[in-house]
Order: structure tokens, then C-alpha cells, then sequence
């Protein structure tokens, strides 16, 4: 159904949905789509996966919002059970409702405990398009409108931690970084880099912000890609998939950074309200250590036979576990719509990546069927 009264905002992909159902998306007509797209990865546990169904309606049904000034035993358990899952020790949590939320607190933060009040983000970073958030995003396209309104910024270098080193100075709050890149075309960075910038913040006295919305939540086989590099951001930002599908962010920080934010500093009306801390609760009780490995363990065999496949369109396969890049020689547009013909569905990103970022309950025969399909587009 057309909607002319929304904001033309999205581009059209030319299809409606109408149903979800595990690593599917239906339309009204019971056509059946293989969602490797997850709405940008919020889908994590696929489409109407039982036990969150379940959590979201008994909590829809008994409570679904209530303000932070009161308490909330769902809000309670669900701090306790995520932070117990942070690199971070003894991280205290604010709770919001998107990813852009999470970075927007995430720099104030940083200004509150530390007085400082520039940053340090990179080149291709994506953080979200609020102006705050805004600011350390990179693509030049999302910014101009709005330029001369962003607070400044240094980009630096994407993978080099001596230039962020260097961009730092006695002003500088906080460095923010995605471990790996998502917008930007699933960018992995040189083995080592988010250590480095760790070991230059602690010795300059900078924040380490690490933006874990799309990395984040086990898609990469672990909770955290920073727990992984065994790194320990002074403040983290998740939010996608975390609440099982209900609009969530989290802006986690480390004690000493804690004791600096006052009341009303920030808050927010949506923010850890019961129907999403009950997702919360829900979808990490599902993300066991077994399902992040198998997680893992697809995507690197996907990436894998994508790799070996030799298919002439395809430049370069980059990723981990299941946030996987295909950068691609062509018009990535025409295969991203030929994948789409064949009932697959993948995110464009860079200016030449086809990005997949299936749910983990995906099944390896599903991911089996990407090669045959992109073998099948013309020209590829
Ligand atoms: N940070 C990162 C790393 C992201 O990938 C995104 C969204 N793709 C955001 C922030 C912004 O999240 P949201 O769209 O929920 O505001």
C-alpha cells in the first residue's frame, strides 16, 4: 500500500511487508523473502522467534512503561543481566532508544568526565544521523546540509592508531570508534588497532568510546568485538537487536566515569521502559556461547566460499562471523536488486559492498543459497 503521508526519507525498495518469520520476511501475498538484511541487524533472533513473543506479550500485558524516577524489578534485571555481559567491569547503564541515542549520550558523557570538549572519530565512522551523533559520522553526504552546525571534529585515518594518537590534544574528551565499520562497507581494521587506541587514550587521559551498535550483541561470535581484542572501553554503545526487536539503546560506562554524570543530566521518557528491558532479558537468555560460535562459524564459512567462488563480480569478501561485506565490480545497485528478484535480501553499503547481516538462528542450507543467486545475475 502506497503511504503518501510519510516523509519520502528511505529510499523505496519496492516491496511491502506484511510478516516475519524466523530468517523470512512475507509479503501480503505470502511471497517469501530471505531476510539477510534484519532491518540493519535489529532482527538477531530472526523474525517472531517464540520465547521473545512471548516475553514482549507478557510484558506488554502487565506493564509496558514507567518513568526512571520509579523503580522497574524487569528495568532492575535487565541492568544487572547486561552488564554482567560488558567488557566493561562494574559498568553502570543508561538506558535510551536508538543507536544515535546511545552516541549522543556517549559524547556528552565524555564532556561531563572530563571537561574537555573536542573529539577525535574516523574516517568512514558512521554513528548516526542526529546532529550530535552527526558530528563524528563521517560521509561528507549526511553532513553537508547541516556542516557549519556540528560541533568540530577530527577525522582521522580508519586502522591507525598513530593518528589518532597525534589528533589528540589537551582538549580532546574522547576518541569514538566502531571496531569494525559497518556503514562504510563492513571495514575491518589491521589486527591490534582498537588496543592501540586504547593504550594512547589511557596515556593521554582521553576516553575511549567504542560504538558497538552494529558489532555488538554476538552477531561477530562474541557478546563484544571489544571483549574479543580484549579491550576495555571507558564507555560502549550498543543498541539494534538487544531488545529483541523493540527500539533500544545503551550508553555503558565504567565506574569513575559513573560518579561524574548528575541527575537530569540525561534522560529520556522511552528510555528502559519495561517492554524493552523485557526483550532485553529475553534476548540474552537466547544469546547462549553456542549460538554466538555457530554464529561465527557460518558467517566464516560463508565468507569462505563467497571468497572461493570466484564469481567475477566479486572484488573482495571481508567481515566476521555473521556481519559480513562483499565488495563487488559492477553496479552493486543492479546485483543488490538482482539478489532481491531471487527473494534474497541484502543491505548496500559503501559505495560498493552488498552487506549481509542475517539473524543467527539462519540456517547454513539458507546461507548456502547467496552464491547460486549472485552466480545468476546477469553479468556477474
Ligand atoms: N552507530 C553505528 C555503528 C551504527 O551502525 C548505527 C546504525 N546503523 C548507529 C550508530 C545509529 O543507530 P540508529 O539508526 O539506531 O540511530
Amino acid at each position: 500500500m502506497a503511504n503518501p503521508a510519510q516523509l519520502a526519507l528511505y529510499p523505496n525498495r519496492g516491496l511491502t511487508f506484511a510478516r516475519g518469520d524466523g530468517a523470512y520476511l512475507f509479503t501480503r501475498d505470502g511471497t517469501r523473502y530471505l531476510d539477510l538484511m534484519t532491518n540493519y541487524g535489529v532482527n538477531l533472533l530472526g523474525h517472531s522467534h517464540p520465547a521473545i513473543v512471548a516475553a514482549l506479550t507478557e510484558q506488554v500485558a502487565t506493564l509496558a512503561t514507567v518513568h526512571g524516577s520509579f523503580g522497574s524489578d524487569v528495568r532492575a534485571r535487565a541492568s544487572i543481566a547486561l552488564a554482567e555481559r560488558l567488557p566493561i567491569r562494574d559498568a553502570s547503564i543508561c538506558w535510551l532508544n536508538s543507536g544515535a541515542e546511545a552516541v549522543e549520550a556517549a559524547l556528552k558523557f565524555a564532556v561531563a568526565a572530563t571537561g574537555r570538549r573536542r573529539f577525535v572519530a574516523c574516517t568512514g565512522g558512521y554513528h548516526g544521523k542526529t546532529i550530535g551523533a552527526l558530528a563524528v559520522t563521517h560521509a561528507g553526504k549526511y553532513r553537508a546540509l547541516v556542516r557549519d552546525l556540528l560541533f568540530p571534529v577530527t577525522h582521522v585515518e580508519f586502522g591507525s592508531g598513530p593518528a589518532a594518537d597525534a589528533a589528540m590534544d589537551h582538549d580532546t574528551a574522547a576518541v569514538i570508534v566502531e571496531p569494525i565499520q559497518g556503514e562504510s562497507g563492513v571495514v575491518v581494521p589491521p589486527e591490534g588497532y582498537l588496543r592501540e587506541l586504547r593504550e594512547a587514550c589511557s596515556a593521554r587521559g582521553v576516553l575511549l568510546i567504542v560504538d558497538e551498535v552494529q558489532t555488538g550483541c554476538g552477531r561477530t561470535g562474541t557478546f563484544t568485538v571489544s571483549e574479543r581484542e580484549a579491550v576495555e572501553p571507558d564507555i560502549l554503545c550498543l543498541g539494534k537487536g538487544l531488545a529483541g526487536g523493540v527500539p533500544v539503546g545503551v550508553t555503558a560506562v565504567r565506574p569513575g566515569i559513573a560518579e561524574r554524570l548528575g541527575k537530569g543530566l540525561h534522560t529520556s521518557t522511552f528510555g528502559g521502559n519495561p517492554l524493552a528491558a523485557a526483550g532485553v532479558l529475553a534476548t540474552l537468555s537466547l544469546l547462549t556461547p553456542e549460538l554466538m560460535s555457530k554464529a561465527e562459524r557460518l558467517g566464516t564459512e560463508l565468507m569462505a566460499n563467497l571468497a572461493a567462488a570466484g564469481a567475477r563480480s566479486i572484488a573482495e569478501v571481508r567481515g566476521r562471523g555473521l556481519m559480513i561485506g562483499v565488495a563487488v565490480r559492477g553496479e552493486r545497485d543492479r546485483i543488490l536488486k538482482g539478489l532481491q528478484e531471487q527473494r534474497i535480501l541484502a543491505i548496500p553499503a559503501g559505495d560498493d559492498v552488498i552487506r549481509f547481516l542475517p539473524a543467527m538462528i539462519v540456517e547454513r542450507e539458507q546461507l548456502n543459497e547467496v552464491i547460486p543467486a549472485l552466480d545468476r545475475v546477469p553479468g556477474s
